[in-house]
């Protein structure tokens, strides 16, 4: 016989239904779809900083002040859907620097301005 171990992901992780019987991910009553079921096993959960888990915001700061529902589920967050992947990763390669002040150059240089030109180097 084995004890069960409870990590604290665990023990914060939400049911899969909500108390009204909704699938917090499908959003279907008494869903039992096998991807929910996955995604909520893989699901890892935090404490929200917004409301400390108390699910109204600066609830945990300032309780009898605190009138506005945080948007988290019940006071806490899921970690996967919190950071969202990076769209575009910004290249810092000196020649894409190089052509994009090219192009700059060739869409605001000095054409038609009938001067020497002055101020462009080479
Ligand atoms: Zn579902
Ligand atoms: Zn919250």
């Amino acid at each position: 016989m084995t004890t069960p171990k409870l990590t604290i992901a665990a023990a914060l992780r939400p049911p899969r239904l909500n108390y009204a019987g909704f699938c917090i991910y499908c959003l279907a009553a008494g869903c039992s779809r096998a991807g929910c079921i996955a995604q909520h096993a893989a699901s890892e959960w935090v404490l929200c900083p917004d409301c400390g888990g108390t699910g109204y915001v600066r609830g945990h700061i300032d309780p009898v002040c605190a009138h506005a529902r945080c948007d988290c589920w019940g006071g806490l967050l899921d970690v996967n859907l919190v950071a969202p992947e990076p769209v575009a990763v910004v290249s810092s390669s000196g020649a894409e620097i190089g052509a994009a002040w090219d192009r700059f150059d060739s869409l605001f240089g000095h054409e038609g301005a009938g001067s020497a030109g002055d101020g462009v180097v080479a």
